[in-house]
């Protein structure tokens, strides 16, 4: 169908759980991410139209891009239909937040298409519909991050309050992904339903203290503020080699590693690129002698996210 109007979108990979944000935090990359081109057009509805990269349903209603953008438009008054072509660079299933982008992206995309009828915020309720397709909850720490780029805190009570929070500019941050499937429902299962009140009151410590340093800049009280004592404990044991893994990077200047969303891959934060580099190379070559295939990269923080190309 002739389209009215169309965009391009790149819609980046994000890291969820940032170590003592479990559930919370959030952050945006910028060297990986997924292609949209979102068409508007006279015929009502939603439709997907192509997928390239993976292997990914076409049914609207099973493709997490289709059922964010039906949320966004059960919401709103429109003459008009959108057709959705999506070209996939992150994995499904890798923990950067693959299912994240395409729900992001896709209500995004028909905003700007809309004339932006929507503030982040509504757009980011809109995207965890999506997510609520892909891992059973309406999660919003990998939207977040993708909509509104840097570091985001989500406060989520009886509403969503998404709080984008400063990225120190020396900050990057490398990622490693084991070749190897965790099913995010089986990492959520793995946790235990309560924790202890010393638990509770060592990790809102650490996460205060996070959101302080990067207010501050103050690398050396972020560094010590990314533990985790709520999930990592439990989900690295089905990381391979975890807290070998964790050992090498703070050794090579990690300000701080742990698990991206709920695995495989993990992250590490370093203070500028050299480090960053470093890191790559000693957690690449711990992998090399092994028999697991796996990926690295390193990547900024992209403060802007989801980009109009
Ligand atoms: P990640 O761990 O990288 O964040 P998720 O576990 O959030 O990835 O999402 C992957 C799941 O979502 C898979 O089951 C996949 O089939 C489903 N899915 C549906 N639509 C999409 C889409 N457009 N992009 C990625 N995953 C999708």
């Amino acid at each position: 169908m002739k389209p009215i109007a169309s965009i391009r979108l790149f819609c980046p990979a994000t890291v969820a759980n940032v170590a003592c944000g479990f559930d919370v935090l959030g952050l945006c990359l910028t060297s990986v991410g997924d292609e949209m081109l979102i068409r508007k057009v006279q015929q009502k509805g939603v439709k997907i139209t192509k997928i390239t990269g993976q292997k990914l349903p076409l049914e609207v209603t099973k493709n997490v891009a289709g059922v964010a953008a039906l949320a966004l438009l059960e919401a709103i008054d429109t003459d008009y239909g959108f057709e959705i072509e999506i070209y996939k660079n992150i994995k499904p299933g890798s923990g950067i937040g693959s299912s994240a982008a395409s729900a992001a992206g896709a209500v995004f995309g028909i905003n700007a298409l809309l004339g932006y009828p929507f503030n982040k915020q509504e757009l980011t309720v809109f995207a965890m519909q999506g997510e609520k397709l892909a891992s059973g909850t309406a999660h919003a720490d990998n939207v977040a991050p993708a909509l509104f780029g840097g570091f985001t805190l989500v406060r989520n009570n009886d509403s969503i309050d998404v709080i984008s929070l400063p990225s120190p500019i020396a900050l990057w941050i490398v990622i490693l992904h084991p070749q190897i499937t965790i099913k995010t429902a089986e990492a959520r299962a793995i946790l235990p339903k309560e924790i202890t009140l010393q638990t509770a009151t060592k990790q809102w410590a650490n996460v205060g203290a996070f959101v302080s340093a990067l207010y501050k800049e103050d690398y050396n009280l972020l560094s010590k503020s990314l533990v985790d004592y709520v999930a990592t404990p439990f989900r690295s044991k089905n990381i391979p080699y975890y807290n070998e893994l964790e050992t090498i990077a703070l050794s090579n200047n990690a300000l701080g590693f742990g698990i991206s969303g709920s695995g495989p891959s993990m992250f590490a934060m370093a203070k500028g690129k050299a480090d960053a580099l470093k890191i790559q190379a000693a957690l690449s070559k711990k992998y090399s002698e092994t028999t697991i295939t796996f990926n690295c990269f390193i990547s900024k923080i992209n403060p802007e996210g989801i980009k109009i190309l």
